[in-house]
């Protein structure tokens, strides 16, 4: 109660290097601890988890709707805020 959620970010950050298995067991403690006690965290952990499941399975088994639909819902919130400004004009092909 009364926690700050300052280590969201940090957590979701580790995560990835969790599911790459770059982490060491303390550093893997310290995040399964707080996606225990952070429903938002514990959600994108889950989400990236089976993400990274159906991306290794690409090749055999196509990706269950439901995870397909937030997949989707990712993306589209990717274009909302896209990292890079696309100041690309549309139909050019130039290379640099
Ligand atoms: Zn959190």
């Amino acid at each position: 109660m009364g926690e700050s959620h300052d280590k969201c970010e940090e957590s979701l950050h580790l995560v990835y290097h969790y599911l790459d298995g770059e982490l060491t067991d303390e550093k893997r403690v310290l995040i399964q601890q707080h996606i225990d006690d952070c429903p938002p965290c514990f959600e994108a952990f889950d989400f990236e988890a089976e993400l990274r499941i159906v991306v290794k399975r690409r090749c055999h088994d196509e990706a269950p709707a439901d995870l397909r639909r937030r997949i989707a819902e990712a993306l589209h919130h990717e274009k909302l805020h896209p990292p890079v400004d696309p100041e690309y004009g549309p139909g050019s092909n130039s290379l640099l």
